[in-house]
């Protein structure tokens, strides 16, 4: 059986706003740059450094989240560049 958890309202109604914000944000995968395993995933908006410990490789990496952009939506971003020339 699971435990269920019981936030404070302050910190209920931050979750809820947060969710909220992500309904239009596109989402990928932020895998170990060594083994290529799914460590978590992000939202478009999220910028900077972010360090992580690799449940697979077990190893520690700091990585700057903008050098590691999966680009699978390139056909589309090609097409649309297209249609605004
Ligand atoms: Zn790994």
């Amino acid at each position: 059986m699971l435990a269920t958890t019981h936030f404070s309202p302050l910190i209920q109604r931050k979750l809820d706003l947060s969710k909220q914000e992500t309904v239009d944000l596109a989402q990928r995968d932020l895998r170990c740059p060594n083994c290529k395993f799914i460590v978590t995933k992000v939202y478009g908006d999220i910028r900077g450094h972010m360090e992580f410990k690799c449940p697979k490789c077990r190893e520690i990496y700091v990585v700057n989240l903008s050098y590691f952009r999966e680009q699978t939506h390139s056909r589309y971003i090609t097409l649309t560049r297209v249609i605004q020339d």
